[in-house]
């Protein structure tokens, strides 16, 4: 890293300490900015990067509710505003155990400029609770989300704060938030979150999205190479939202996806996954990986190591944070590995991305591979502003072209660097573009 931005980085570092995901995410940016600055020297003097590392609000609140025993809970919200440049700021929700400050603060950050890449009118931001909704009955959800939006909604509004899901929040809690909100403010205020229904101003192709979005662009890239998913084999990490319709579009184009995941571990499935079972299993039944190998002749449960063990021509890492490490990498790469798209945030640690790199295998970083979720957030958000709502096809067509022009600006901007085929470079350096411009164009903000 050169040593003007060495010196922010550090600065970063002693002012968050202890928030080592965020770190990782600042780091991975700043290592793709050297060049930014030397044809840029002004953005350092404006001090872009110390004011975009810098949330312009950070959240943190009690969420007390009562559990099925009458017991009281009391977990800890979170929602940091991190930059509204380009629009109201725009980000998931994520409930799980290890939510912390600092796992918000990476997400959020990365959300600026991958939503800057969409081409949409959206800020950055992330949310959640360290609440964990595993086991718990729909009506110790509800409380939970209840309490946790009667401190957010003050927040919220269609044109300052639109948050959406992530791991552990999907239609479900999106449900209880939403009506929670409503309840607060006695507005039907559709535009303030998306994600929603599609009885209640939900968007067709959003629960699809963030899925078909990342193979779409995998596609996008293997395309550069003269190739296709048709008749590779594929594993895809975890089996939630993004997993379950990666594997759905992967197997439209052609693939055969041998092996997924979940917290408790990983399905090798040499015929093929039999999606509808895992549809059944996930979305359905809220099951564990083991229900679905029980009902499956050619599945078995993995005994060792991880899912990256599993020989196979594309990888799409779509469960959470540091997922796939550099030994993973390795093995990836010595079992063939050609094309590696993150359907996660950050799924792969900086030593994964840069065996990937040496080994030139195609790599899609997660802030461009996995837009196509926020982007059809973006476009429920307009429908929801013209009281409309678009059809499949339609709302797939725009998804589409938008995961193909993300792929062209992020390759022409690797490329006007000199840096051919470095998406990880291309998306840095775009994103941060747009919305340093437009940061400068508003003075000192
Ligand atoms: P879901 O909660 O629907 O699914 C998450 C999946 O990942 C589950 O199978 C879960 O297993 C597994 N998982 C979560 N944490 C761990 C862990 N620590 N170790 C192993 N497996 C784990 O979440 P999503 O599919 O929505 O999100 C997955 C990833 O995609 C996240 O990184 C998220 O930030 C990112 N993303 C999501 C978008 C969206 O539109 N939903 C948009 C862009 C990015 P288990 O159930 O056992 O915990």
């Amino acid at each position: 890293m050169e040593q003007a931005l060495e010196s922010v980085f550090d600065t970063v570092v002693a002012r968050n300490p202890g928030e080592v995901e965020f770190h990782q995410a600042v780091r991975e940016v700043f290592e793709s900015m050297g060049p930014v600055i030397k044809r840029h020297p002004e953005f350092l003097e404006w001090k872009m990067l110390e004011r975009i590392c810098e949330p312009e609000r950070q959240i943190i609140f009690r969420v007390p509710w009562t559990d099925d025993k009458g017991e009281v809970q009391v977990n800890r919200g979170f929602r940091v505003e991190f930059n509204s440049a380009l629009g109201p700021y725009k980000g998931g929700l994520r409930f799980h155990p290890s939510v912390y400050l600092g796992v918000i603060k990476f997400l959020g950050f990365e959300q600026i400029f991958k939503n800057s890449l969409t081409g949409l009118p959206i800020g950055g931001a992330k949310g959640g609770s360290d609440f964990d909704p595993h086991g718990r009955s729909d009506g110790e959800v509800m409380r939970f989300c209840q309490s946790f939006m009667t401190e957010l909604y003050r927040h919220l509004g269609e044109y300052t704060d639109v948050p959406a899901g992530d791991i552990g929040v999907g239609g479900r809690e999106i449900g209880f938030l939403f009506g929670q909100y409503k309840r607060i403010t006695n507005r039907y205020e559709a535009g303030v979150l998306t994600g929603k229904g599609l009885d209640w101003g939900g968007s067709l192709v959003r629960k699809e999205a963030t899925g078909y979005g990342t193979v779409w662009f995998a596609e996008e890239m293997l395309r550069t190479r003269g190739d296709s998913f048709d008749g590779k084999t594929a594993t895809v990490s975890g089996s939630g939202n993004v997993a379950i319709y990666a594997i759905e579009k992967a197997q439209e184009l052609g693939a055969k996806v041998i092996g997924f995941s979940d917290s408790s571990g990983y399905v090798v499935d040499e015929a093929g996954v039999d999606l509808d079972l895992l549809k059944q299993v996930k979305e359905v039944e809220r099951g564990r990986v083991k229900d679905y190998v029980e009902r499956r002749s050619s599945a078995r449960l993995g005994t060792s190591g991880n899912i990256w063990d599993v020989p196979a021509q594309v990888a799409i890492p779509s469960a959470t944070q540091n997922e796939l490490n550099g030994d993973d990498a390795e093995t990836l790469i010595k079992n063939g590995v050609v094309c590696v798209a993150e359907g996660a945030n950050m799924p792969t640690t900086p030593e994964g991305i840069e065996a990937f790199k040496k080994a030139g295998v195609l790599f899609g970083p997660a802030k461009a591979a996995n837009a196509g979720g926020v982007a059809t957030s973006a476009l429920e958000m307009q429908q929801n502003a013209s009281r409309d709502s678009w059809d499949f096809e339609y709302t797939e067509k725009r998804l589409k072209e938008i995961m193909v022009n993300i792929h062209e600006l992020v390759a022409e901007t690797a490329e006007s660097y000199g840096m051919p085929g470095d998406y990880v470079a291309g998306a840095n350096i775009a994103g941060f573009e747009k919305v340093a411009n437009a940061m400068h164009a508003f003075g000192v903000v």
